[in-house]
């Protein structure tokens, strides 16, 4: 009854008292580290919801108002986060920009995948891997320097709170590293199994948990394939053994059901991002989610 209570009583504690600070992420995957990290110290707002197309995220003004009075915005960087320019012409206010004091891209401390991958880069405001593949919160050792970043960034801005912040985040670590150990023991009968991926989310991934993506079928990020690729797509799954396709909620449905249908592969879908699905409530839970369905999904269809 009093835990009730008290409980009560936080949730009605406004959000920005008591040297709190308001961090906006554009992600809930970086939501979640950030809170990790900041704990009862940060209160924090994803610009983008868990699911959306990469190019068309619809941005509140709600949303904006919380961004022109935020202590920080963290974000994925690269080219993940097209529409971010709008928005920062809209609040123009040059702690915003990239670069500036109050501007955080994670991907800095991040070994890049695809960085090298020659690809025609965007003139069109889309998101395309120009940079690197963006995708690096699906490995979850990522986490380790992803929280680095955000550590030194929050503690830039709050530096009595460096201390707190630091066991916060080992406390986060170590729980991850013991759900890494059994995520990678739960992967590893699967290790070398070959899968196609819609988009091309899951390098990171694939390569903590020992799989080969042969294919895409997306040929460029975010475009989608033409009938002939479609065709050349599923003679290659059938010449190498792809059983699995992994798609996203956003992917298309009847696209994927096609190559399912001509290459005897079954749909498995992965959840690209925290709530993403109810399950995957957190950073942990989102890897919990998605090496069950893959290692089930792996293991139904030899
Ligand atoms: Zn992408």
């Amino acid at each position: 009854m009093l835990r009730a209570l008290a409980l009560v009583l936080l949730a009605a504690a406004p959000a920005r008292s008591g040297g709190v600070l308001d961090v906006v992420t554009t992600s809930t995957d970086l939501k979640a580290l950030v809170e990790a990290v900041g704990g009862e110290r940060v209160a924090v707002e994803s610009l983008a919801p868990a699911l959306h197309e990469p190019h068309a995220v619809d941005v509140k003004p709600g949303q904006l108002a919380r961004l022109k009075s935020a202590a920080l915005l963290v974000r994925i960087g690269l080219d993940h986060e097209p529409w971010l320019a709008r928005i920062r012409t809209t609040v123009n206010d040059p702690r915003f920009a990239p670069g500036g004091p109050a501007d955080l891209d994670v991907s800095r401390g991040v070994d890049l995948l695809q960085a090298e991958s020659p690809r025609v880069k965007s003139d069109q405001g889309v998101h395309v891997h120009g940079f690197g593949n963006p995708h690096y919160w699906l490995d979850p050792a990522n986490a380790r320097p992803m929280t680095q970043t955000i550590l030194d960034g929050l503690a830039r801005l709050s530096p009595d709170a460096r201390a707190a912040f630091t066991r916060n985040r080992a406390r986060f670590l170590e729980l991850l590293d013991a759900r890494l150990a059994r995520w990678i023991d739960a992967m590893a009968p699967r290790h070398g199994a070959r899968v196609v991926a819609f988009h091309d989310s899951w390098p990171y991934f694939a390569r903590r948990f020992g799989l080969v993506i042969v294919a895409t079928v997306e040929p460029v990020p975010g475009v989608p394939p033409s009938p002939a690729s479609l065709a050349a797509l599923t003679a290659r799954m059938k010449d190498a053994g792809v059983r699995v396709l992994i798609v996203e909620p956003s992917a298309s449905r009847s696209i994927a059901n096609r190559v399912a249908a001509a290459s005897g592969a079954r749909v498995v879908t992965l959840v690209p991002s925290v709530g993403g699905d109810p399950e995957a409530r957190d950073y942990l839970k989102l890897f919990d989610v998605n090496v069950r369905r893959l290692a089930e999904a792996l293991a139904g269809s030899r």
